[in-house]
């Protein structure tokens, strides 16, 4: 099942991949909101079946989450590879790249990684094609 995700959802889920466990206190301050609205954002995500809450709180990703995760950082990744390619600078390629890989379908990035020739890499130096539990950062 394909589920469509915010900008900050995508942020969050970022967050939450990067840090393994958190609170929402730690997410609020690191996506910079309110609390409340870091509450509801963590909400809408644990209502899509990506994130769960435990009863200590803590906020992590599901294996659904994880596999969503994922697909983003190869959009990401493979995007970036993309601009960067074509003379974009590394770090300005990410941060376009964050606006926009939470969009792409799988559809296009697939058919963009075929014609870069499936690259290893990302401008970064980190794996394209990842294994679920290692995806780092974006
Ligand atoms: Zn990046």
């Amino acid at each position: 099942m394909k589920i469509k995700f915010t900008r900050r959802e995508r942020d969050c889920l970022e967050q939450i991949n990067n840090e393994g466990r958190v609170t929402l206190v730690r997410l609020s301050k690191d996506l910079d909101v309110k609390s409340p609205t870091a509450h509801s954002i963590v909400k809408r995500l644990i209502e899509k079946g990506v994130v769960s809450r435990d009863k200590n709180n803590a906020i992590t990703l599901t294996t659904f989450g994880e596999r969503n995760v994922a697909r983003i950082i190869f959009r990401h990744r493979v995007l970036e590879t993309l601009l960067a390619r074509n003379g974009v600078n590394v770090n300005d390629a990410c941060a376009e790249c964050r606006k926009l890989d939470f969009l792409v379908s799988d559809k296009v990035a697939n058919e963009l990684f075929e014609k870069l020739r499936e690259p290893r890499l990302c401008p970064h130096g980190l794996p394209i094609r990842i294994q679920q539990n290692s995806a780092n950062t974006v």
